[in-house]
């Protein structure tokens, strides 16, 4: 199988299985129990907590804590914002992850005040309208870092300043699910001014089911899962200690500077691509994840190439990658005005950082072929 599909998930290395295993064998025991100092049980989440605070240069370990993945830690703040304050206006973008835009549609059908921050034509969030849109009755503000079907990258930096000069005392959330293990993140300089940021253990060959929210000190969170109090009394539920075992063991082997080696071999499937067909390619020539490529083909349907090309050995995504069952073309396209045959007609191919130039050629061929059988 070639796989190129890797902003839906990742492959887990041979340190992440094996340090996966060792916390559902060996070291089984309950990270809560008085035990857990002496059966090593506590060593998992205390070493995920500190890769996480030294890959995003956190302050401290303390600030993370660890959910079921980020769509969780996406929930938890929209709950804990409706349980704080009750009402006010909260500002997303148009292109948030359902994970994000539910949970915050669920906050206006209760009355708080719901804006949509616009993007332009590539997917990139308009700082304009997010500044006309803030004002001291903004209680949150959540901009993803980078986008799941076109890789599209927020000026995080930015944003968060703009938020803090005219919306003082909003929180500002970034959903990184998608950043994090692929791009250079430091919460103490150029993000400075996030409040709140979500993480998920499978997009960077980690294990499925184990995430988490940075959460900056001084921030309250009001949990969404009460019971154990597990999780500095945060987030019950018994500690993932096989899951964080390998959340740490992934983000030890995180290496950024293999994504140059990566977006030189997107770069030259972009370039391959558009030699095969009047193909478009989304948000070139705005700041993109060096490993993802969503383009549109003219009068096709994405998901029934993708089908096709799954039959044929190659793993790629369509605009419904992320949605179970889903038809529908990516929301993204669709809020950047690409029109809606155009965007039924869009394919995600998403680099890993061990996809060879033979994996593109074999994917290009396929391609190719099924082009011209139809
Ligand atoms: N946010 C973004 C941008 C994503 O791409 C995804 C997964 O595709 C999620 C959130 C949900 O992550 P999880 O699978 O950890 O719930």
């Amino acid at each position: 199988m070639i796989y190129l599909d890797n902003n839906a998930t990742t492959q887990a290395s041979e340190s992440v299985l094996s340090a996966v295993v060792k916390y559902m064998s060996k070291c089984f025991s309950n990270a809560s129990a008085t035990t857990a100092a002496f059966t090593g049980a506590d060593v998992p989440r205390r070493n995920a907590a500190s890769q996480m605070a030294k890959i995003l240069n956190a302050e401290e370990p303390e600030t993370f804590f660890f959910t079921s993945g980020a769509t969780e830690a996406n929930n938890w703040v929209f709950a804990s914002i409706a349980s704080t304050v009750r009402t006010g206006t909260i500002l997303i973008s148009s292109i948030e992850h359902p994970s994000v835009r539910e949970p915050a549609e669920r906050l206006a059908r209760q009355g708080f005040n719901l804006q949509l921050v616009p993007v332009d034509s590539h997917g990139v969030v308009c700082l304009e309208a997010l500044g006309r849109l803030l004002s001291p009755d903004v209680v949150l503000v959540s901009i993803m870092a980078a986008n799941n079907e076109t890789g599209v990258l927020q000026s995080i930096g930015e944003i968060g300043e703009l938020v803090r000069d005219k919306a003082p005392t909003a929180l500002f959330h970034t959903d990184a699910t998608q950043a994090v293990g692929k791009i250079a993140i430091d919460l103490q300089k150029e993000w400075k001014e996030v409040d709140l940021l979500s993480f998920s253990a499978h997009k960077f060959n980690g294990p499925k089911g184990v995430g988490g929210l940075y959460c900056r000190p001084g921030i309250d969170l009001t949990p969404l899962l009460v019971g154990g109090g597990q999780e500095q009394g945060a987030r019950s539920g018994t500690t993932n200690t096989p899951g964080l075992a390998g959340l740490a063991a992934a983000v030890d082997e995180i290496e950024l500077t293999a994504f140059g080696e990566v977006r030189q071999k997107r770069d030259y499937l972009e370039q391959q691509l558009l030699k095969l067909a009047p193909i478009l390619i989304h948000s070139v020539g705005v700041p993109r994840l060096p490993n993802t490529c969503c383009f549109s083909l003219p009068e096709c349907s994405g998901d029934d190439l993708v089908t096709e090309l799954a039959a044929q050995g190659v793993i790629v995504g369509s605009g419904s990658a992320c949605s179970s069952g889903s038809q529908e073309p990516a929301q993204t396209l669709l809020a950047m005005g690409v029109d809606y045959q155009v965007a039924l007609g869009s394919i995600r191919v998403s680099l890993g950082p061990k996809t060879s130039v033979e994996e593109l050629d074999f994917f290009l061929d396929r391609l190719k072929e099924n082009l011209m059988s139809s």
